[in-house]
């Protein structure tokens, strides 16, 4: 799997973003590649797990990342889902511009230290960091923390976001749970980045899920909008790298949901 990957050629482009200028109410979420998103509203910049690696030790990026790291405006709010190396990118942490307040679960802290992070928070699940209207809540998922062997007390979930009267969940990587009705009840997310990707073989459907269980969480969210990812950034699994877009396009189509699933386009910025 890992020799396929490393004589494949990369493709995707980098490409010069070109930010819209948002009102009061208005957010845009700019896709990197994996599971990277830079959210922005007219007075906040966020990161979700950013990740501009061209490898993952022997794990190659088959396509580049939407926009150069060095594109990316002065960073608030970096959000970090949990500890696995496809979405705490230490070398990318470092190198983002002013990244003033770092959010990420239990048992991670140590982790950031020394990032260039002027604050470090740790949340608990449902624990929510308040500062004026912006709200940040750590919400549970079904995976696992650990990074390396020994640290199985790092903690994971995902972030619902909600600022300017809107709100934006990003789950983190999870498998499919009764919990997700929960998430919806507790913060009706409006808009849902949900992973569809790495999935086969079977087994993985223990902490991860494909589009026909992440159309199911949209459904028990509640949400208005679902954004796909964590797909064809990385091979981390069996299935075709194109397959999970083009599984969730005929899931949608037969569930009557297709005006409500938005694919972004790496690097190019969607307005909500
Ligand atoms: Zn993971
Ligand atoms: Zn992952």
């Amino acid at each position: 799997m890992v020799w396929k990957t490393l004589l494949m050629r990369r493709t995707g482009q980098h490409k010069r973003p070109v930010f819209p200028t948002l009102k009061e109410g208005q957010l845009a979420l700019t896709w990197i590649g994996h599971a990277s998103f830079l959210l922005q509203f007219n007075d906040l910049n966020a990161l979700f797990d950013p990740n501009f690696a061209n490898w993952l030790f022997l794990l190659k990026r088959v396509k580049r990342a939407g926009m150069k790291i060095e594109d990316l405006p002065p960073i608030d709010l970096v959000l970090l889902t949990h500890a696995h190396f496809d979405h705490f990118h230490k070398p990318t942490l470092r190198k983002l511009p002013s990244p003033k307040l770092a959010v990420m679960p239990w048992g991670m802290g140590d982790l950031a230290r020394g990032l260039g992070f002027e604050r470090i928070i740790e949340l608990k699940w449902w624990e929510t960091l308040t500062h004026g209207d912006l709200r940040v809540t750590l919400t549970p998922s079904k995976h696992w923390g650990a990074r390396t062997l020994r640290d199985a007390h790092r903690g994971f979930g995902g972030f619902v976001v909600e600022h300017q009267g809107r709100s934006v969940y990003h789950a983190g990587d999870t498998a499919y749970s009764e919990g997700f009705k929960e998430i919806g009840k507790r913060c009706k997310p409006e808009i849902a980045l949900l992973p569809i990707g790495a999935y086969m073989p079977d087994e993985l459907r223990r902490v991860h899920m494909g589009p026909d269980e992440a159309i199911k969480v949209f459904k028990d969210l509640g949400s208005k909008w679902f954004v796909p990812m964590h797909y064809g950034t990385f091979r981390l699994s069996f299935e075709n790298m194109d397959e999970p877009p083009r599984w969730l396009n005929e899931l949608a189509h037969q569930n009557g949901i297709t005006r409500h699933v938005r694919m972004l386009v790496e690097g190019v910025p969607a307005i909500f």
